[in-house]
């Protein structure tokens, strides 16, 4: 779609300010030449001299301002000598009573004011220059574009989507619940005649929440695509800024130009940035008072849209939904709110559908395959992935992008770009293999829906020294108790290996411990899995699923359950910890020529390891306790 910046001319909002800068100037130049009032040039003398003709008697009257004394002689010593003298004043405590004395008329001036141009000029230049330094900064900073006294524009992009540009539905795959709300959306946009005239009310706000990636930007430009309407788009963060009150104006005039164009679509995307509760940003020290007023002018300007006005719908992102202040999701601001979730498996397949039509794909690549490898993968995780795979097969000189391309583009969307560069040390890389291969020979052996398709010991990313991959066989929704304990069991098969192997455990195991920890937690916690503590959630659910629960309080319970629950989470790793060492020590031979293999080629994967593995057994102490 074609960006149009905001089109008011610039050239309008500084006209002003030129033409300020061009008064003041004038009048300027025009105070230097004025002479100073009531200074008639009058033949200065000195102060001893006019003591003396006072003296004299010679002195009618005198004015005494605090620059001279201005005085008349009664008579000049010469006929033509002026009559009218000045000189200038000391300090004269005295000068007073010797004028009384001799009977001269005498009066002060008041200290002199200063002039009207003088206070006119010291009001308004400094304000003046600080005006000008602001727009030389601002110029700066919008690249000429736009000027210091827009600081209250939004700067909000519009799309006029555009027959050949736009982004349609089509382009968007594997959100389909959220594809039919939307669809919903469009019909109001197109048709709200319809529905205005039985008296419904057209929603306002919907609200997309969904973790990043999965398509909300793109959802919400197919919606301005389909209706065929302008469709104003802003991040939440670009309200925000130095200057309180900048972001309410900004607010202001999103929706002033939204309602000129009407119907259309605003799209706030990062609504977080200014959405977040109000009520859990106290206590922070100051700063809060911008994004609070921002948020009320946009709860206004929600609330002052009428029945029978076009529809200006909002629709907002965000992948933060639990930070969000009640006030936003009341009925008439954004009582719709979508899931935008990652897609399953058939969601995955017709997104890398989708990608793979723009590339040249090699004949017989399996995508189904790649949908399968690809479980957790967001939309932008699987456009990614085939982009990858296409710059793989160009670098490697093909014309058509093969599975392996893809599969090489999978693990490096999963781990971050390959690391030829990190050299292992030799005990190091053998540490990294034993443990590796612990978790493949317990992961094999556990009961779940995923095999073990690969083990590597090169390092990738900025994290992983090595990677045990393990693929679902199957798409699963469900887990059982027994699936769960299989993962721990699984995470902690690496460091078991370590421990049985070199009798010392390293902190390649943090992250894996870590994530044992968390499914135990949620198995006690969540899931209601424990038999002493019973089918009971003790974490609080946040509306977070999508989140992997990142910050669940826990509900307030005894001292004497949380105990209870640390103590059962416990004995689910201990378990667990158990059952993995087992197996490991049941299966050392075999973890021991996995492993020297492994150190030789630094990957396994396929039949080679469907084989080595399929010797593996299974000790009775460590089955399923049922
Ligand atoms: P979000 O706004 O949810 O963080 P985006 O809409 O910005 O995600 O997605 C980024 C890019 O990823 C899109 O431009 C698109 O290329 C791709 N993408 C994401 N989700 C999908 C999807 N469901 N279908 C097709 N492409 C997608
Ligand atoms: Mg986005
Ligand atoms: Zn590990």
């Amino acid at each position: 779609m074609p960006i149009r910046k905001d089109d008011t001319p610039p050239n309008r909002r500084f006209g002003l300010v030129n033409l300020l800068l061009i008064g003041f100037g004038v009048l300027l130049l025009v105070s230097s030449f004025l002479p100073n009032q009531g200074m008639q040039q009058v033949p200065r003398v000195p102060y001893s001299l006019f003591v003396s003709q006072v003296d004299d008697g010679n002195v009618r009257r005198a004015y005494i301002t605090q620059e001279q004394i201005r005085y008349e002689l009664k008579s000049p010593p010469e006929d033509d000598a002026p009559s009218v003298l000045a000189t200038t004043p000391i300090f004269d405590m005295d000068l007073p009573k010797r004028l009384e004395e001799h009977g001269v008329e005498f009066a002060a001036a008041p200290p002199q004011k200063p002039s009207f141009i003088t206070t006119a000029l010291s009001w308004i230049v400094p304000p003046l220059i600080f005006i000008l330094v602001l727009q030389f900064f601002a110029r700066r900073s919008m690249g000429g574009a736009q000027g210091a006294l827009s600081f209250t524009k939004s700067k909000a992009k519009v799309y006029v989507p555009d027959e050949e540009s736009r982004i349609t539905f089509a382009d968007v795959a594997g959100v389909d619940e959220a594809k039919q709300e939307l669809t919903e959306i469009v019909d109001f946009l197109k048709s709200s005649e319809r529905y205005t005239a039985i008296g419904a009310r057209i929603p306002k706000g919907v609200l997309l929440v969904g973790p990043p990636g999965t398509g909300k930007t793109l959802l919400s430009k197919a919606v301005a695509g389909e209706a065929g309407v302008p469709f104003f788009i802003i991040s939440g963060s670009e309200f925000v800024e130095l200057f309180v009150g900048a972001g309410a104006a900004r607010v202001r005039d999103l929706f002033e130009e939204a309602k000129k164009k009407a119907p259309c679509i605003i799209f706030i995307d990062e609504l977080d940035a200014i959405g977040k509760s109000r009520a859990g940003s106290m206590g922070v020290v100051g700063g809060n008072d911008e994004r609070e007023q921002t948020l009320n002018q946009l709860l206004t300007e929600m609330d002052g849209f009428a029945a029978k006005d076009k529809p200006v719908i909002v629709l907002a992102a965000t992948n933060q939904p639990e930070t969000l202040d009640a006030a936003l999701l009341r009925p008439g601001r954004f009582d719709r709110q979508v899931l935008v979730d990652r897609p399953d498996l058939s969601g995955r397949k017709t997104i890398l559908d989708i990608y793979a039509r723009k590339v040249k794909l090699a004949p017989g690549v399996d995508l189904d395959r790649i949908a399968q490898a690809t479980s957790g993968f967001a939309g932008a995780d699987l456009a990614n992935l085939v982009n990858e795979g296409a710059l793989l097969a160009a670098r490697a000189k093909r014309t058509c992008v093969e599975q392996g391309d893809l599969n090489e583009a999978i693990e490096r969307v999963v781990a971050g770009l390959e690391k030829k560069s990190r050299v292992l040390q030799a005990d190091e890389k053998k540490v990294v293999a034993y443990h590796e291969v612990g978790h493949a020979i317990v992961g094999h052996l556990m009961p779940g829906g995923s095999k073990v398709a690969k083990i590597s010991i090169v390092p990738r990313g900025m994290a992983a020294l090595g990677y045990t991959l393990q693929l679902p066989t199957e798409e699963r929704f469900l887990n059982s108790k027994e699936d769960l304990e299989g993962q721990i069991a699984t995470l902690l098969g690496g460091r078991s290996a370590e421990e049985i192997v070199f009798g010392a455990v390293t902190t390649g195991a943090a992250n894996d411990l870590q994530r044992a920890t968390d499914i135990a937690e949620q198995m006690v916690g969540t899931y209601g899995m424990s038999d002493i503590l019973g089918p009971l959630a003790y974490d609080k659910q946040g509306g977070s699923r999508f989140l992997g629960g990142a910050n669940n309080p826990r509900r307030s319970v005894s001292d004497a359950t949380a105990q209870a629950i640390d103590k059962e989470v416990r004995t689910l790793v201990d378990r667990a910890h158990d059952r993995a060492l087992s197996i490991l020590r049941h299966n050392r031979e075999l973890m021991e020529s996995i492993s020297q293999q492994i150190l030789e080629k630094e990957v396994i994967e396929g039949d080679d390891l469907k084989d080595l593995l399929a010797s593996s057994v299974m000790p009775e102490d460590a089955q399923a306790i049922a």
